[in-house]
C-alpha cells in the first residue's frame, strides 16, 4: 500500500515560475524577469539550460533580506531598467517567486509606476510591453505557470487594441495553443502539419526556435524566433482556437472564447494513433482540408509498426509520470500498444486527471485496473513502483534513481531530461513522432531482457559448436 506523506520530498513537478518562462521564451524578443531572490532565477535557468542545451537567460530582481523587509518595489524597479538596457526587449515578462509574493507586493501596482517614470506606454509597436503574473510555487506548478503566463499575453494584447477590439477582421487564422509538455521538435511537427492542411495559423508559444537555436557567429541577447507580437494581437480574429491537452485548463483558450467569441475545442496532445487521427479530424472539420498523402502514408507505416512489435510490448507492465497532458497521451498510446499501464501518475494536483486517467481505460482495455495518483512526490512515486512492479518506467529523467534501484529500463520523455543530451529533438507528436516513441520503448524493452528475443532470435545450432571465443581466436 502506498503510504500518505505530509512532507514533499523530491518533488515530480517544478516550480511555478519556470512555466511561465516556457511560454514567455515562445514570444518573439522576449526577457523574463523573475521578481523574488536571485536563487530562484538560478535554478531555473539551469534546469532548462541542462534540458534544452540552450543559454537561458532569466532575470532577477535579487531581493535581500532588506527587500524581504521593506518590499521589493526599488528592485524590481532596478531590474526592469537593467533588463532594458542591456537586452532591449519588445516584451518583458515579468514573473513572481515565493519570496515576492509571501511580503506581498503588487507587482501590477509597481509596474505601473515604473511606466509612468519611465514615460513608456501601452503601444506595442513603439513601447516595451511589460507583462506581469503571479507565480508563487507553494500554490502550484510549473504546468499552472506557463498556462497562467499564456493567458496574461494574450489578454495584454488583446486589450491593447483598445476601442478598436470591438472592431473584429476576420483574419480566417487557426490560433494553436498547445499545453506546456511538447519539444521544439514537436513544435516543429505541429507547424509543419498546420501548413499542409490549414495554411493560416497562428501558434503560441512557439518555442521552436527559441529553445533549439542553430550555432551562430553572433550570439543575439536574446534567441531569435517565437509567435510574433503582432501575430499575438491578431489572436482574437481567427476563426477558432484549437488547444492540445485536454486535461489541464486552456485559460487563453477560453479567454478568447469568452470576451472574442473565438470559437475554442481541445484535443489530446497528438501521440499514438487515436490522439493523432483526433488532431487530424479536428482539422478538417475546421478547415473542410483533406488529409495530405504524406500524413496518410505515415498514419500506415505506424500502424504497420504497431503490428510487429506487438509481440513485445503486449502485456508489458508500465508506469508512466509527468505532466498530466503528456502522461494522458502517452498512456492511451500504450493501451493501443497492447501494453498494461499498471501505474500511471502525475506531479500535479489534478481534478480531472483521474477522471480522464480512467476514462480512457474504460474505452480501451476496461478490464485493466490501474494505480491512478496525482499531485505526488518522487517518494511516493518509489512506493507506488514497489507496489506495482512495472517493466518499464516511461518518464522524465527525475525518475532515474527509482529506475536504477529497481533495476528497471526508463524511457526519457518529457521535461527535464537532464542526463542525457538530444531532449529538444525528441519527438514524440503526429505519426512520425509516435512511430519514433514506439521504437524507443520497443528497443528498450528487447535490450533489457533477452527474453524477448528468444523465442524470435533462437541461436543457429550450427553456431553452437563453433566453440569459444579463445579456441577461435587460436
Ligand atoms: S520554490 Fe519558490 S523560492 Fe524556491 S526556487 Fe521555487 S520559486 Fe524560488
Amino acid at each position: 500500500m502506498t503510504k500518505r506523506s505530509y512532507v514533499t520530498v523530491n518533488p515530480c513537478i517544478m516550480c511555478q515560475p519556470m512555466g511561465s518562462a516556457l511560454a514567455f521564451k515562445g514570444i518573439e524578443n522576449t526577457m523574463v524577469l523573475y521578481h523574488g531572490s536571485q536563487g530562484c532565477s538560478t535554478y531555473m535557468r539551469l534546469h532548462l539550460a541542462h534540458h534544452f542545451r540552450e543559454p537561458v537567460d532569466i532575470a532577477s530582481s535579487s531581493l535581500s533580506e532588506k527587500g524581504a523587509v521593506y518590499g521589493g518595489r526599488e528592485n524590481l524597479k532596478k531590474g526592469l531598467r537593467n533588463v532594458i538596457n542591456r537586452y532591449n526587449p519588445k516584451v518583458i515578462g515579468v514573473a513572481t517567486t515565493c519570496l515576492a509574493e509571501t511580503i506581498g507586493d503588487d507587482v501590477p501596482a509597481i509596474i505601473r509606476e515604473f511606466k509612468e517614470e519611465e514615460g513608456i506606454g501601452d503601444d506595442p509597436e513603439k513601447d516595451i510591453i511589460i507583462i506581469s503574473v503571479s507565480t508563487p510555487s507553494y500554490g502550484e506548478s510549473h504546468v499552472s505557470g506557463y498556462i497562467k503566463a499564456l493567458e496574461a499575453v494574450v489578454r495584454k494584447f488583446a486589450e491593447n487594441q483598445g476601442e478598436e477590439r470591438a472592431i473584429k477582421i476576420p483574419n480566417g487564422k487557426l490560433n494553436l495553443i498547445p499545453v506546456e509538455s511538447l519539444s521544439p521538435a514537436d513544435v516543429r511537427e505541429i507547424k509543419e502539419i498546420l501548413e499542409a492542411t490549414a495554411e493560416n495559423y497562428i501558434f503560441l508559444p512557439d518555442i521552436s526556435e527559441t529553445f533549439d537555436a542553430p550555432l551562430r557567429d553572433d550570439l543575439p541577447k536574446i534567441a531569435p524566433g517565437g509567435t510574433s507580437i503582432s501575430e499575438i494581437a491578431d489572436m482574437p480574429n481567427s476563426r477558432a482556437s484549437l488547444g492540445l491537452g485536454i486535461v489541464s485548463k486552456n485559460l487563453a483558450l477560453e479567454y478568447l472564447e469568452g470576451y472574442y467569441g473565438v470559437p475554442g475545442q481541445s484535443v489530446p496532445i497528438p501521440i499514438g494513433l487515436s490522439n493523432t487521427d483526433n488532431f487530424f479530424t479536428e482539422l478538417v472539420n475546421i478547415f473542410g482540408c483533406p488529409i495530405p498523402d504524406k500524413y496518410q502514408a505515415e498514419r500506415g507505416r505506424l500502424l504497420d509498426a504497431m503490428v510487429d512489435v506487438h509481440k513485445y510490448l503486449y502485456g508489458v507492465k508500465a508506469a508512466v509520470y509527468g505532466d498530466p497532458d503528456l502522461v494522458f497521451s502517452l498512456t492511451t498510446f500504450m493501451l493501443e500498444l497492447g501494453m498494461h499501464p499498471v501505474l500511471v501518475a502525475t506531479g500535479s494536483k489534478s481534478r480531472d486527471f483521474g477522471m480522464k486517467i480512467r476514462q480512457i481505460f474504460k474505452e480501451i482495455r476496461p478490464e485493466l485496473e490501474p494505480m491512478v495518483l496525482d499531485g505526488i512526490d518522487f517518494d511516493s512515486l518509489n512506493d507506488a513502483v514497489s507496489d506495482c512492479n512495472p517493466d518499464i518506467l516511461i518518464g522524465n529523467s527525475n525518475g532515474r534513481y527509482i529506475a536504477k534501484a529497481r533495476d528497471v529500463p526508463l524511457v526519457r520523455v518529457g521535461l527535464p531530461i537532464h542526463d542525457r543530451v538530444g531532449a529538444q529533438r525528441i519527438l514524440t507528436v503526429g505519426y512520425k513522432g509516435s512511430l519514433e516513441l514506439l521504437d524507443r520503448i520497443t528497443n528498450t524493452i528487447l535490450e533489457a531482457t533477452d527474453t524477448f528475443t528468444a523465442p524470435v532470435q533462437a541461436e543457429p545450432a550450427a553456431y553452437a559448436s563453433q566453440g569459444t571465443e579463445e579456441e577461435c581466436m587460436e
